[in-house]
């Protein structure tokens, strides 16, 4: 389509060309009607002159004639009417016509003469305006010819490339059409064939048209040539004729000057007559005078005339070539309609290509998207029965999908029965595993209490510190207490030669290792979660290993760290029961004296009963720590320690002269009934149990000591009361067992660990503190029959 437009612009480009082409005609023919009218007059005008001077010679010679006739007669009648009236009559009134011609002869030439100035102005405008039109018309024709190379060139220059737009605009339009009808193959099939079809008989129908235009031109042209061979054919007639005439006028003027050449018979007239009449021969000189005058004037005349005819032929000749000019300008406009019909045959030839190449294009495009039509028919062809067994496969599944629902349905709520069922029966069996769990709990916690119970609420342990290497520089190196590996509630001191045996709960060997010591201590940490309260002691002379055992060292932690990591540990396994808050507070006595161990400025304490009408013991001023995990703890022991007043002594540089305790409560709450309990445990680093007079103590030092002493005699008291269950506990003896007084009372669990030295340079102290150790121990396993012994304690 493109190329038919492009086509169509060049044949409108064409058309105005042809337009022009005419317009330039009908100027031509103007300019000719104008120049053969202009002719014609001149022809007139010329004919006219021709006829004057005509009717001049005929005057001329009917006056000569009439001169010379009567000069026969004359020569008869002169010889008989010499000087007669008549004749000179006749001469005169001859005289008068020649002067009356002559009068108008002059008024004649004027008339001419104005006549030919009219003429020559007339030819000078008509030649300027020719001259005129010529030039508009060069000026027409260069303007075309630049047109014409421009639209060459604008033609010759982007055809190629409008083309090669156009048609892959069509091809994407093509290519379009092709996408956008795969879907529809039905009319894809209706659609090419149509547009080709469309497309063969517009281009049929632009040729047609530009033929009957072409045949129309010719027509034209030829109209135009053969009118123009008339008009040839006319002027070369009227040229010939022209020709004809002037031949004639050059005949008559030859007839002319023969015939003044014959002036002397004339004159031999007048010589005649001058014999017979000297007045007639006055007349005649006088007339021959004038004649003379009239002969110069007539080659004046004559003379004017060949210069008129001079002028004519001049005149003629430009017209001539004129003519030529025109005819060249006509060659010319032949020559560039010629170019213009071969510049048309060439577009033609250009437009026949580009419709031969749409064509072909169109029919590629066609026969391609006919193919693709095939094999989309083809495909078609092959989709029913796959679409019908889809079908039937989309109505089975559909069906399924149908009964799946239902079934999905049917499915799920017997599903949701089942885990209904299985939720209430499972809630059932949890019900009852709680109840079981309660149940196991209480057991648990029951068969505990028996064990500890069997164990003895107050259980007595002793734990012999090895030898290091540190003891063996001192005396009496000689290690004199032995343990039994069978029995691990006794063991052997050898003390002056004699061996003396104690029975205790549980006698750990030197090489126990802290694990081992805590392993006897764990269920009283259980039974401090449980509600219960605690106490354990460290109990022996300085430098035997209670702080060790209590404290151990960083790599090896005692009984304190390792028993809150075990509180620690078993609130994380019960966190999905019970919730649990652990508090800290930490003092130590010294001299009966009362300090907080975890504040800085070691201000003195007091232990009061609670106001909160209790009647428990509460240390106003105090400071308890919340503990929330065993890194926090951990820092906590360390502030205590650092705290902690020590004094040298000449036994141990290290030990000991204060009791320290660390007081851990641990409130536990219920989550499934929110009832709550309360534990305690305090784990008390006991001052050294050496006697005084063997420290080498005095003055402030041995009051120090006598207090020591008597702290701790007042706790083996009130332990021996205890598990004597006896009624009066003497708790208020001393600060000690009156700040512990709750954790000490009844249903309360105690631990005593009774450090001991194996060397033979301790073994006073040993056997004091195992005496010590066997007075709160000495008992019969079972309540009943547990019997204590009275009396002992401190000793002496
Ligand atoms: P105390 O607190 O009774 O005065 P310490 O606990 O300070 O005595 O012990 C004194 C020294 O003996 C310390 O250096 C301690 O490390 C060491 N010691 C005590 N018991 C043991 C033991 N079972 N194993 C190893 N070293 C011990
Ligand atoms: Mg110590």
């Amino acid at each position: 389509m493109s190329h038919l437009l492009s086509f169509l612009e060049q044949y409108s480009h064409f058309q105005q060309l042809q337009q022009q082409a005419d317009q330039y005609r009908v100027q031509l023919k103007r300019h000719r009607v104008q120049h053969r009218r202009q002719m014609k007059i001149l022809r007139a005008s010329y004919r006219q002159r021709i006829r004057d001077k005509n009717s001049v010679i005929s005057s001329l010679e009917e006056a000569i004639s009439q001169q010379q006739s009567p000069s026969p007669l004359s020569e008869g009648e002169c010889s008989s009417d010499v000087g007669s009236p008549a004749g000179l009559h006749r001469l005169v009134e001859s005289l008068y016509g020649l002067q009356g011609e002559r009068s108008k002869l002059r008024g004649e030439l004027r008339l001419l003469h104005s006549q030919l100035e009219q003429k020559e102005r007339d030819r000078h405008t008509r030649i300027q305006a020719f001259q005129q039109q010529i030039d508009e018309l060069k000026s027409c024709i260069e303007e075309r010819e630049e047109e014409l190379s421009r639209l060459r060139t604008a033609a010759g220059a982007t055809d190629s490339e409008k083309r090669v737009l156009c048609l892959s605009a069509e091809n994407e339009s093509l290519k379009q059409s092709l996408s956008v009808t795969q879907g529809l193959l039905q009319q894809l099939s209706a659609i090419p064939s149509q547009s080709n079809t469309m497309l063969i008989k517009e281009n049929e129908n632009l040729r047609g048209r530009v033929q009957q235009l072409e045949s129309s031109l010719q027509q034209r042209a030829e109209q135009l040539s053969q009118l123009e061979r008339k008009s040839e054919h006319r002027e070369w007639r009227r040229g010939e004729e022209l020709r004809k005439r002037e031949d004639r006028v050059r005949e008559l003027e030859l007839e002319l000057n023969k015939e003044r050449g014959k002036e002397p018979v004339v004159k031999y007239v007048t010589q005649t007559v001058e014999v017979e009449s000297p007045a007639t021969v006055k007349q005649l000189t006088k007339a021959r005078q004038r004649n003379e005058v009239l002969s110069e004037r007539l080659s004046g005349q004559n003379e004017r005339c060949r210069q008129l005819e001079e002028q004519i032929r001049k005149s003629d000749e430009y017209s001539c070539n004129l003519q030529h000019k025109i005819a060249a300008y006509e060659r010319e406009i032949s020559h560039l309609r010629e170019e213009l019909l071969k510049e048309i045959g060439h577009l033609e030839e250009k437009k026949e290509e580009a419709v031969k190449a749409a064509a072909s294009c169109s029919a590629e495009h066609f026969q391609n998207l006919q193919d693709q039509f095939f094999t989309l028919q083809k495909r078609l062809t092959a989709l029913p029965p796959t679409l019908r067994s889809m079908k039937t496969d989309y109505a089975s599944l559909r069906s399924q999908v149908r009964n799946f629902s239902e079934f999905y349905g049917a499915a799920i709520s017997e599903a949701k029965k089942q885990i209904s069922a299985a939720i209430s029966e499972m809630s059932e069996a949890n019900k009852d595993l709680l109840e079981k769990y309660r149940k196991e709990v209480a057991l648990r916690r029951k068969l505990h209490e028996q064990l500890v119970e069997l164990k003895g609420n107050i259980r007595v342990l002793c734990r012999v510190k090895p030898v290091l290497k540190e003891d063996q520089h001192e005396e009496g190196q000689s290690v004199v207490v032995t343990t039994d590996p069978n029995n691990e509630s006794s063991l052997t001191v050898l003390s002056k030669g004699k061996g003396r045996s104690f029975e205790l709960d549980k006698v750990f060997q030197p090489h126990a290792t802290q694990e081992e010591v805590f392993q006897e201590i764990e269920p009283l940490v259980t039974s401090c979660i449980d509600g219960y309260h605690v106490c354990i002691f460290a109990y022996g002379q300085t430098g035997s290993g209670k702080t060790y055992t209590m404290e151990g060292s960083v790599e090896n932690p005692g009984i304190n760290q390792r028993a809150l990591k075990h509180l620690f540990s078993e609130i994380e396994e019960r966190k999905d029961m019970w919730s649990y808050t652990v508090t800290v507070s930490s003092v130590e006595i010294y001299n009966e004296v009362l300090r907080d161990l975890l504040s800085k400025d070691g201000e003195k304490l007091d232990i009061k009963i609670n106001p909160d009408g209790t009647g428990q013991l509460h240390v106003p001023g105090l400071r308890v720590v919340e503990v929330r995990n065993f890194q926090h703890i951990k820092k906590i022991l360390a502030t205590a320690r650092r705290n902690r007043i020590t004094f040298g002594t000449q036994m141990n540089q290290h030990s000991s002269r204060s009791h320290a305790l660390l007081c851990i409560t641990v409130q536990g709450t219920d989550l499934a009934s929110g009832s709550k309990t309360t534990g305690k445990m305090n784990l008390v680093d006991l001052a050294g149990s050496e006697r005084v007079w063997k420290s080498g103590a005095e003055g402030e030092r041995l009051k120090e000591a006598q207090n020591i002493n008597r702290s701790l005699l007042a706790l083996g008291d009130v332990i021996q009361a205890l598990r004597g269950r006896h009624t009066h506990i003497p708790f208020r003896n001393s600060r000690l067992t009156y700040l512990l007084q709750d954790s000490l009372g009844k249903g309360s669990k105690t631990v005593m660990v009774v450090q001991v030295s194996a060397l033979e340079s301790n073994v006073g102290e040993t056997l004091c503190s195992l005496k010590f150790a066997q007075r709160v121990c000495k008992v019969e396993l079972g309540p009943a029959a547990r019997k204590i012994e009275s009396g002992g304690g401190q000793c002496d």
